[in-house]
């Protein structure tokens, strides 16, 4: 049996752990490795060797990094295909899904090839007679990125780039679900020339992520995953006195005013909720359907849905199988729950006919139409094919819908009145918003992420606020010509 261990200090590292957990091909349901669960002293070997290659990296000049950043998105261009392989053997979204992830990922890594321009600090000439007043951004140390199975090359990507363009090192705890992704990655950076140390992968559950949250050494932690593991992590991180930034779960609501383009909105519908089985955390769950549109949205969506071929992600499909059995079974119970609490479904995927083995994890899409607020298919996140419409009267219930929703991650509207798409984006209290766009994943030099219950923390991933969350500011005031000898004075310094 394929093992996929750790990798520690520039090479692969077995651990002293007898833990360990199989990894399956979603597609087929065949098990094709044992991925190893560090125990706690696995992880401090993994922190230690960041902790050690730190002091080096930090000092490493910004030319020297960026050539081996500039290294490694060539190679990673180069060689996407077998990332994206990878990819769909242990997650099952369709190649070409896994390929446009890989590419969002690549442009995070193109923005820190900019670092030296993002790094850059002010400085006041004479600020007081003769005094200058400078600020620089330093790296904060060894860093944890904790990620989720939904994106096991993109979602780390937020995060590594920059943290090792500005001079931090990592330790990276991939999903136990599909950990191989992040391996490859360890192998492709100790190519582009890193230094050992400073890019270090521990496979591992809970275990490993509680040491990470503890361990002194670490001195902040990029997580993603569902909400309450999102909140657990960003208040034992903070109560460890660590810089934390938690994205959790979402319940994506996409407005369709009765002016907009119909055939746009069911694309968009469809696209966005069923376009890696629904397993992404900008996926559209909820389309609330103003006014008189409904019927006929809901007719367009469901003839668009009904064309989509769901099978394994290898042989050109549209939708791949679910992540695990229990995810599949899990998200299947929602649509009994839904029809059982007086939803109507459109269709549904339960009885799908995949292109794939039988012992794949399949479920198709499906629509459920007449979706009340308080059903558990409406409050809970799903994270399947499973698209919910509510009919609602006027846009002002659709806001207010959306406002009540713990979550804040994404949203998007669909009209062709400016006003309304202006009020919207102004009024919706939710972190990226598209007008007549799905998914607004925003591109690497802005930020990405959520409010309320989507992200604990006051960052953002990516863009300006991902250089902020990996430095820390110094402001540096200095005198060095002409110092004036005014003797003692016990005051506080004031500027002349
Ligand atoms: P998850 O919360 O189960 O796991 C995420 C990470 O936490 C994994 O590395 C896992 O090993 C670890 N983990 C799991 N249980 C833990 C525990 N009890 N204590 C400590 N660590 C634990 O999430 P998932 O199922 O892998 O991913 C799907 C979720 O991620 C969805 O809720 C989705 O919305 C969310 N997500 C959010 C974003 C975002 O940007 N907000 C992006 C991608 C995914």
């Amino acid at each position: 049996m394929h093992t996929i261990a750790h990798w520690v200090d520039g090479k692969s590292f077995g651990g002293t752990s007898e833990a360990s957990a199989p990894v399956t091909n979603p597609a087929t349901g065949v098990v094709t490795g044992q991925v190893a669960l560090a125990n706690a002293a696995d992880v401090r070997v993994a922190v230690e060797a960041a902790a050690a290659a730190f002091p080096a990296w930090r000092d490493t000049s910004l030319t020297r990094r960026v050539q081996v950043l500039f290294r490694f998105r060539e190679l990673l261009n180069e060689r996407k295909e077998e990332l994206a392989a990878i990819i769909t053997a242990e997650h099952g979204k369709v190649l070409s899904d896994a390929l446009g992830e890989v590419t969002r990922g690549l442009e995070v890594v193109e923005f820190a090839c900019g670092i030296p321009h993002l790094l850059k600090g002010g400085f006041t000439e004479n600020a007081s007679t003769k005094v200058d007043i400078f600020s620089i951004r330093q790296p904060l140390g060894p860093v944890a990125i904790i990620s989720p199975f939904n994106f096991p090359a993109m979602v780390p990507m937020w995060f590594f780039p920059l943290a090792i363009a500005s001079g931090n090192t990592v330790v990276i705890k991939p999903s136990e679900k599909d950990p191989s992704a992040t391996l490859w990655v360890a192998r492709l950076w100790a190519e582009a020339g890193l230094p050992a140390g400073v890019f270090n992968v521990v496979q591992g559950d809970k275990v490993a992520v509680d040491e990470l949250l503890d361990n002194p050494s670490i001195k902040a932690v990029s997580f993603v995953g569902s909400t309450p593991i999102a909140r657990y992590v960003y208040q034992r991180g903070t109560a460890a006195g660590k810089r934390v930034q938690a994205l959790g779960g979402a319940k994506n609501h996409m407005v369709v005013l009765p002016d907009a383009d119909l055939d746009l909105a069911a694309d968009a519908a469809v696209n966005a909720g069923f376009g890696s089985a629904g397993e992404r955390c900008m996926a559209v769950s909820v389309v609330v359907a103003v006014g008189e549109v409904a019927d006929a949205l809901v007719e367009r969506i469901a003839q668009r849905a009904g064309t989509i071929r769901t099978g394994d992600g290898t042989r050109g499909t549209d939708m791949g199988p679910l992540v695990t059995r229990e995810h599949r079974d899990r998200v299947a119970s929602y649509v009994a729950a839904g029809e059982t609490q007086g939803a109507r479904v459109v269709l549904d995927g339960r009885d799908v006919r995949a292109d794939g083995e039988s012992d794949g994890f399949w479920l198709g899409p499906t629509i459920l139409d007449h979706v009340r607020p308080e059903m558990s298919v409406y409050t809970d996140e799903i994270f399947g094919p499973v698209l919910s419409v509510v009919r609602l009267d006027g846009y002002d219930e659709a806001l207010a819908l959306i406002n009540a929703n713990p979550y804040g991650n994404g949203t998007a509207i669909f009209t062709n009145d400016g006003g309304a798409a202006r009020r919207f984006h102004n009024e919706v209290e939710v972190g990226m918003v598209g007008i007549n766009v799905p998914i607004p994943v925003p591109m690497a030099y802005y930020s990405f992420g959520g409010w309320k219950a989507s992200l604990f923390g006051d960052s953002h991933a990516h863009g300006v606020d991902g250089v902020q969350f990996f430095t820390r500011t110094k402001a540096v005031t200095s005198r060095w010509l002409d110092p004036s000898h005014g003797g003692l004075n016990l005051g506080f310094p004031q500027n002349n």
